[in-house]
């Protein structure tokens, strides 16, 4: 195992250079002009489609890959019982904080998916797994964590980057180079992947595909939607664990 950015050991599906990206950043995390300017202008798109579908109040939900916690507080702040797992410490301290200012309480734990799926397996209402899949080395297995994590019935979230030449040209070479809304090298066009491809992996995890989306960004008006149309770049896929007797 290579030696983890606080020197604890890293598990085998964990990227350290990846890692310390989001370690180096962290301080900012909170700060919406920020590098994290995208996740704070996404998160309300993302959160109420995941409330329309999973009716977070009164659930237990845990967002994996949570870094700082945008997600998992706005969860908690609807009223899901929320944890949120990540391999980078510094994320997670920043999340910590967060939450003591804010008053939302959300149990943050630097452990990876494949270990809590181990600890807690079928015990969450809703698995979110959002922009994170493409810092994995081996994405497959965070969708079998995912897919172990969720309850009989229960609803797995997840979103990536396409792989395709015009998500090279926006994820990276707009987002990165042009308009700046992300540090350079923060992503990597290899690691995206195809609708087909997450949907083959969850599927293989026993889950059901029941809602995919893009997530579009229009350079002029500085403005994010949702688009049923367009999965071409950024897309989200909602996916449901079947229950045994095939009910809901
Ligand atoms: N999901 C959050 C943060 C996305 S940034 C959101 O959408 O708001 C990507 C996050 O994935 C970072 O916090 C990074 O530390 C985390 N990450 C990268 N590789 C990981 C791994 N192997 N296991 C757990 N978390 C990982």
């Amino acid at each position: 195992m290579a030696p983890s950015l606080d020197d604890r050991p890293l598990p085998a599906n964990a990227d350290a250079g990846e890692l310390a990206k989001f370690q180096a950043l962290a301080a900012r995390w909170w700060d919406p002009g920020s590098e994290f300017r995208p996740l704070h202008e996404i998160n309300p798109l993302r959160l109420d489609w995941i409330d329309a579908m999973a009716a977070l109040a009164g659930k237990q939900a845990i967002d994996i890959g949570c870094g700082g916690g945008i997600l998992a507080e706005s969860m908690a702040a609807r009223g899901a019982r929320v944890t949120g797992i990540d391999l980078a410490d510094k994320p997670l301290r920043v999340a910590e904080l967060h939450g003591l200012e804010s008053g939302v309480t959300v149990t943050y734990e630097r452990i990876a998916a494949e270990a809590m799926a181990q600890r807690c397996p079928g015990q969450f209402d809703v698995v979110t797994c959002m922009e994170m899949l493409e810092h994995v080395p081996d994405p497959a297995s965070t969708v079998r964590a995912c897919a172990t994590l969720a309850r009989p019935g229960g609803w797995v979230f997840m979103s990536t980057i396409n792989r395709n030449p015009k998500a090279f040209l926006f994820a990276i070479v707009g987002a990165e180079y042009v308009l700046n809304l992300l540090p350079k090298g923060t992503h990597e066009y290899e690691k995206f992947l195809r609708p087909a491809e997450l949907s083959s992996y969850a599927r293989h995890a026993g889950l059901d595909l029941v809602d995919m989306t893009g997530l579009t960004y229009n350079p002029i008006t500085r403005r994010y939607r949702l688009s049923q149309a367009d999965v071409s770049v950024n897309y989200l896929v909602a996916f449901r664990k079947p229950t045994a007797s095939g009910q809901r």
